[in-house]
């Protein structure tokens, strides 16, 4: 068959496929596979949510709502965002429902990037930012984070990494691959940098809800930070919702009503049956998230000290699902550590430089799977290890 290739744009031609598909694939043709790849909820959506849905569709609800989603969703964000993260937003005018924090991210790029401006993402970070900036026609530039700062993004690495072309930096704590998260004294030390630079700060605070030793904290709700920061939420995974692709983006009026113009041409409304769902899940949803997530806090413990014993060191993951050990001492880079547990043990892992170059030496680990499935995966690893352990 004849190539097709020349008619696919430069930009998405260089955009490189996700380095997490790739497993999916392997995991999808091998029977008998315990998977730690996914990072998604192993549990089913909590039943009163589901109900919401059933009984939106039982009353016909069938139609587009309003382009920035149905107001009474967004005034339950609202209230949502003042008792979580101390920011009043104007549901009118300062929040947009999307579909999941993915269109969140694709919109906010598109609406604030310029040909050639730069985007600084913290590295190891989740997959979409880099593609998504460049899909812009923005440039992104990786900040490097490591295990000995707990990933947080250092002042001096930030500062090193800005040029007059910078205009956009990425927070996403908790973080996806590395569990790091920033605390109120880290966030506020970048405070300053940020507004000297005259940045936008993108916060996608989707694990937000996920942190597991002391409380959350928002780059959104520092002094002078409301206006320039984008914050990003949804509810795949605090309420365990992937499928329902519903997420929201609050901000200054003038950054969301540009993203709305996007949204309102290319997806025009979030599905209705999704937004009835997830204005369910902020209304009586609580106990059941928070039930979700003790039981995440207690695998994590698990995946950790299992860890531990089979001498694999470990970074202590503070919120998400994820923990982000280094395989450096068997000696083999990510991907060959991660196709080799897989044909050998069976065990599916995310090779770390899926996650940007400063990801190698590392694979990601979810632990939103059963606690049988992540103590046989943690037998499996240790035997791995036996064997391909160097000094
Ligand atoms: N942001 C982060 C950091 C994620 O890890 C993910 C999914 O893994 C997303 C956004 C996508 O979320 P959604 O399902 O709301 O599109």
């Amino acid at each position: 068959m004849s190539t097709m290739d020349k008619y696919v744009s430069k930009t998405v031609q260089t955009i490189p496929p996700s380095g997490i598909r790739k497993f999916f694939d392997l995991v999808s043709q091998l029977e008998g596979v315990i998977s730690l790849g996914v990072g998604e909820p192993d549990f089913v959506t909590p039943w009163h949510i589901r109900e919401a849905c059933f009984y939106s569709l039982e009353h016909g609800y069938t139609m587009y709502t309003s382009n920035q989603g149905l107001i009474e969703l967004r005034e339950e964000i609202a209230l949502y965002m003042k008792r979580h993260i101390g920011v009043s937003y104007s549901p009118e005018r300062e929040i947009l429902v999307t579909v999941g924090v993915s269109e969140a991210v694709d919109l906010a790029l598109r609406a604030i990037i310029e040909p050639g401006d730069e985007v600084l993402i913290p590295e190891p970070s989740y997959v979409s930012y880099s593609p998504g900036a460049s899909l812009a026609y923005g440039v992104p530039v990786a900040v490097e984070t490591f295990a000995e700062d707990e990933y947080r993004v250092r002042l001096d690495r930030l500062e090193k990494s800005i040029t007059p072309k910078s205009k956009v930096l990425i927070l996403a704590y908790p973080n996806n691959p590395t569990g790091g998260i920033m605390r109120h004294e880290d966030l506020e030390a970048l405070v300053d940098i940020i507004i000297k630079n005259d940045l936008i700060v993108m916060s996608d605070e989707i694990y937000s809800e996920l942190t597991y030793n002391g409380q959350h904290v928002s780059i959104a709700a520092m002094p002078g930070m409301k206006e320039r920061t984008i914050v990003f939420n949804g509810f795949s995974k605090a309420f365990a919702m992937t499928g329902w692709r519903i997420g929201y983006a609050c901000g200054h009026p003038d950054l969301i009503g540009a993203m709305t113009k996007i949204h309102q041409y290319t997806i025009m409304c979030a599905p209705i049956m999704a937004q009835k769902a997830a204005l369910e899940a902020l209304r009586h949803g609580e106990t059941e998230m928070k039930k979700m997530v003790e039981n995440y806090n207690y695998r994590r413990k698990i995946m950790l000290s299992g860890f531990r014993e089979i001498g694999l060191e470990c970074f202590e993951p503070q919120g998400a699902f994820y923990a982000f050990p280094s395989i450096v001492n068997t000696g083999l880079n990510s991907e060959e550590f991660s196709e080799k547990l897989i044909m050998e043990e069976k065990v599916a892992v995310v090779p770390g430089n899926a996650f940007g170059v400063i990801g190698n030496g590392h694979v990601r680990c979810c632990y939103a799977a059963s606690v049988a499935d992540i103590d046989q995966a943690l037998d499996r690893i240790g035997s791995f290890l036996a064997r391909h352990r160097k000094g």
